[in-house]
């Protein structure tokens, strides 16, 4: 997440209404408290790059690119940047330009405002598809950064499948990978609970049935000997409890899905989380 300063990016217009002259902005470029992006256009220096590089293109932060800058779970790498031109907007290109122009009519109260978390949402269903949007959804909802009224908008403002994810969506999901499991597994109509405590195990990510344990490990502090160990001892553990252990990472859930789904479905044939 970036540290959103206020109003990182301005007009020279709003640097003139905020009582910026013509003597204030030439002193800020010289200090470097201020910096020019294009003709008419200045960041300050607590912008980040990705805000600054929105701009440059003519826009602000929009879609998959605001929800990471606002600290929202996206999956997939960061490669374009999505811009929102707003409805009439011009695009300039520039050095490195792999953007994603937006042309929708979000609403934002600055030149150079990012939309809101509930329009930065219907732009990722609209533009990435449901399941980004599922994932970024259920992480606004755990970081409390949609609020009823919110939600209510977004009911409304979207389509049947947007509907349907919201009605699925839940504000207690742990992380972006377990959002997306969920979502993943949710056509096979499992029997699955998520962070259940277990007797001599701890928490799991997830349970199927009573004894299928699946768990996810997530990008961070699971390559080091000690965690390999830990999870060494709580399979060992959960299996001296009559518990299966299936056990993937990052890379399975988000690149090779179809191994996932199919050694959690053969486990399931064979009847391994019934008691
Ligand atoms: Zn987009
Ligand atoms: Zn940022
Ligand atoms: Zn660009």
């Amino acid at each position: 997440m970036c540290s959103t300063t206020q109003q990182p990016v301005r007009s020279t217009a709003e640097l003139r209404a905020a009582g910026l002259g013509r003597a204030a902005v030439a002193a800020g470029l010289g200090d470097g408290s201020l910096v020019r992006l294009r003709r008419g256009v200045y960041a300050s220096d607590g912008s980040c790059d990705a805000i600054r590089r929105a701009a440059e293109h003519g826009g602000s932060l929009a879609c998959v690119s605001a929800a990471r800058h606002l600290g929202l779970w996206v999956c997939g790498e960061a490669d374009e940047l999505h811009v929102w031109l707003r409805a009439h907007g011009r695009a300039y290109t520039h050095d490195d330009c792999v953007c994603v122009g937006h042309w929708d009519a979000a609403g934002a109260k600055d030149a150079f405002g990012i939309p809101s978390v509930p329009q930065v949402l219907r732009q990722i269903l609209l533009c990435v598809g449901v399941e980004d949007f599922f994932v970024a959804l259920e992480s606004a909802r755990r970081q409390r950064l949609i609020s009823q009224r919110g939600l209510a908008w977004l009911r409304s403002h979207t389509n049947a499948a947007g509907r349907d994810a919201i009605a699925f969506s839940r504000s207690d999901a742990d992380s972006g990978l377990e959002s997306l499991v969920r979502w993943r597994l949710r056509p096979h109509g499992l029997p699955l609970r998520t962070q259940v405590r277990l007797t001599s195990v701890g928490v799991v990510d997830f349970l199927i049935g009573e004894r299928l344990i699946v768990e996810v490990d997530g990008v961070v502090n699971h390559h080091d000997q000690p965690h390999r160990h830990k999870d060494l001892v709580r399979d060992a553990n959960a299996a001296a409890w009559g518990f299966v252990t299936l056990r993937f990472d990052y890379a399975m859930v988000v690149h090779d899905w179809v191994t996932v789904e199919l050694a959690i479905l053969g486990a399931l044939d064979r009847g391994l989380h019934l008691a």
